[in-house]
């Protein structure tokens, strides 16, 4: 897991850096000035793994916390939602443009 880098001149983006491209489809790198598409991978496995961890903490939940409320089962799962998003930026994936 780690963070993309540019396919031009391998410059290593950062965690903010990378959110803010995250809605663009195409970004010029700020060191050497190439153009890159922005590209995320669509892994089928990773948001079959992240579905599993989603139920699985549900449950626990429910075992675990006896008296939970909806109220606690609702907190949990806007916590997974926010947690997905903040490790989106780690599946993203910078590649060259194939026109030259
Ligand atoms: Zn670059």
């Amino acid at each position: 897991m780690k963070l993309p880098v540019c396919p031009h001149c391998h410059t290593v983006y950062r965690y903010g850096e990378v959110r803010r491209l995250l809605f663009h489809r195409e970004a010029t790198c700020y060191h050497c000035q190439k153009r890159f598409q922005v590209k995320k991978t669509r892994c089928l496995l990773l948001l079959l793994i992240w579905a599993v961890v989603c139920i699985a903490v549900n449950i626990l939940s429910l075992v675990w916390i006896g008296n939970i409320t909806l109220i606690g089962i609702f907190i949990t799962n806007v916590i997974l939602a926010v947690l997905a998003i903040l490790l989106t930026p780690f599946f993203i994936r910078f590649t060259a443009n194939e026109q030259r």
